[in-house]
């Protein structure tokens, strides 16, 4: 009988390694940037191409290693940064395994340059798949620069986990923003196909970074939070009740300096702010907590960054009392603000080309090509734009008793309960009628009458939607989706969508909201179904554009929603499913009160 079981060598365990450590592009940059930070540097860059399936280049001014460093740190388990397992609790750098850069090595064609203060050269070192490894040297400023070329080029198993470029990117574009506010104090640009995005000056301001990153018109809506209570300190920004989302992509929690996810946090949020949000809101936040190391475990998740406090009840309290004492008085707009408690080494190296900090702003490409869309729109017919709000439908002259056609059938209207609920007779038969799901029901076969674009009506006023970078890309990406969903929409900035057109029988602000939750499924799709995507969205719009139970009705008014709503495809249930109605007959009521 053979030996069946064998020692895995080196480079199979770290391709082993790497599917843990380099799950895809993002998880990459993740590292390597941590990595650069570890190292003190004041300005990193981040180059990537084809959302880093083809490129990823990470390039700092932080202290390089030394020659023998450099060829020891792509070895499995060459940490200069821990030496036993007792470090481990103490812990302040954000890697520590020895894992990525052996692990990124294996899985690319790989290139790693650096260069300390005591060498004249950087040293080179590459190599193909984790083998192959090959040592150079080149002249550069002090720093290192780590490039990793077709990624999974030889794990082809891993290459089909991969998203579209788009996604990638996004997940890059999504992941450096948080490092960008947790590290405020660093310059960290990324590029993407040669493209400026974003662009942090480092200044240790983190009001200037929140405006390079999502532009000066949230910027203009933020409240600072200040607080510090036994030994915990809560600092950064909330958006005004007037700021919000609908998930919680834009909430950004760091632990010091570590951008870190945790449920009782988003909870203490959500808290604080609990009735000045709708129901299905998320404000703006970045929260920046700095506490003693001793009571938390960072060790829990290192990839996942997702954090466990060993005395969640005062940090809970912590987040709570500081976001809640800020939004007490929300007219206090937060000025330039300059972090105190966090404090960096700075480096001020002139050889990495430090140029003074600049907001990017850039209007040049569309992140797509806007010509199919604007194709399908001088095709498309534009119909009548003709809103009807709710006081118009109020107002309207409903049609007499008399003047139903004679098919109809026979309507009595006897009055409303509790401003919910229609009392009518139909046909001899007793029935309650929810006022919300018959309108409901009435607007969704409106709206889904045709299977063509969705009647649009345009906009006086523009709509103006304020999104992170990367959603500004998804939604751009999907922009032919949306002008089906009788939307026509234009990237105005960075993180400014337009909004110039929107469905029929809604008013700006609902079609704007509406449009947030439709990017919201997109996000959360990764392959999202446009059938599905449209029947969704024609659900919420249906509930978000029909009268609100509670809405006082006259008459004529609940005639006239009875009359439609008999009219319907299905008239006894509501778009969710819910009874619209429930009847009773003649039968039934002796029945109930026993007179058979
Ligand atoms: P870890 O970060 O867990 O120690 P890595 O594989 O990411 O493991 O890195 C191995 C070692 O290489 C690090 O401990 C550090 O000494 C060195 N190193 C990696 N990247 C850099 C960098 N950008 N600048 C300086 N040293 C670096
Ligand atoms: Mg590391």
């Amino acid at each position: 009988m053979s030996d069946s079981i064998k020692i895995l060598d080196t480079n199979t365990a770290n391709k082993v390694a790497a599917g843990e450590v380099v799950e895809r592009p993002a998880s990459v940059v993740k590292e390597l940037v941590e990595n650069s930070i570890d190292a003190g540097a004041s300005v990193i860059e981040i180059e990537t191409e084809q959302g880093g399936m083809s490129l990823i280049r990470v390039s700092d001014n932080g202290c390089g290693m030394t020659p023998a460093d450099a060829e020891l740190s792509v070895r499995r388990h060459a940490t200069s940064k821990i030496r036993s397992i007792e470090d481990l609790f103490t812990i302040d750098s954000l890697g520590f395994r020895g894992e990525a850069l052996p692990s990124i090595a294996a899985v690319s064609k790989f290139t790693l340059d650096t260069r300390d203060k005591h060498a004249e050269f950087a040293t080179v070192v590459s190599l193909s798949g984790g083998t192959d490894l090959q040592l150079g040297s080149l002249g550069r400023a002090i720093g290192t620069s780590v490039t990793a070329r077709d990624l999974f080029f030889n794990v082809p198993a891993r290459r089909k986990f991969v998203k579209t470029d788009s996604t990638e990117h996004g997940h890059i574009t999504n992941m450096l923003t948080k490092i960008a506010l947790a590290r405020n104090d660093i310059a960290i640009r990324y590029k993407h196909n040669g493209k400026l995005i974003l662009n942090c000056p480092g200044n240790g301001s983190l009001f200037t970074t929140i405006a390079a990153l999502y532009g000066k018109d949230v910027a203009a809506q933020i409240i600072e939070v200040s607080y510090a209570v036994n030994g915990i300190t809560v600092y950064g920004y909330i958006g005004k009740p007037s700021l919000i989302r609908s998930n919680r992509a834009w909430q950004t929690f760091c632990v010091n300096r570590r951008v870190i996810t945790n449920k009782m946090l988003f909870r203490a949020m959500d808290n604080a702010y609990h009735s000045l949000l709708p129901r299905h809101g998320y404000c703006f936040a970045v929260l920046l907590i700095a506490l003693d190391p001793a009571i938390i475990d960072i060790n829990v998740h290192p990839q996942k960054s997702e954090i466990k406090f060993s005395d969640e009840q005062s940090v809970y309290s912590a987040t709570y009392k500081a976001v809640s004492l800020a939004l007490t008085n929300p007219e206090s707009i937060a000025p330039e603000s300059t972090q105190t408690e966090v404090k960096s080494t700075q480096h001020t190296r002139s050889s990495f080309h430090a140029a003074p900090p600049r907001i990017e702003r850039y209007s040049q490409k569309p992140l797509v090509e806007l010509e199919p869309i604007r194709t399908a729109m001088r095709n498309a017919e534009i119909r009548a734009p003709k809103p009807v709000s709710e006081e118009e439908y109020c107002n309207a002259s409903a049609p007499q008793q008399q003047s139903l056609p004679a098919d109809s059938a026979h309507i009595e209207i006897y009055g409303n309960f509790a401003n919910t609920f229609i009392l009518a007779s139909v046909d001899g038969n007793l029935l309650l009628i929810d006022q919300h799901a018959a309108h409901e029901r009435i607007i969704y076969d409106k709206l889904t009458d045709t299977t063509e674009r969705i009647p649009s009506q345009q906009l006086l006023i523009n709509e103006f939607v304020e999104l992170s970078p990367q959603e500004c890309t998804l939604a751009i990406a999907h922009a032919l989706d949306f002008f089906e969903l009788g939307y026509t929409i234009e990237l105005s900035s960075p993180t400014t969508i337009r909004i110039s057109e929107i469905p029929v029988d809604m008013t700006g602000s609902t079609a704007a909201e509406l449009f947030l939750s439709a990017l919201k499924y997109l996000q959360e799709h990764q392959k999202p179904d446009s059938a599905k995507l449209r029947h969704e969205f024609l659900q919420t719009a249906a509930c978000r554009a029909a009268i609100m139970s509670g809405a006082v009705l006259d008459r004529n008014h609940m005639f006239d929603l009875v009359t439609k709503l008999l009219k319907t495809k299905s008239p006894y249930t509501c778009p969710h499913g819910r009874p619209t109605s429930i009847s009773f007959s003649q039968a039934d009521l002796y029945k109930m009160f026993k007179r058979t």
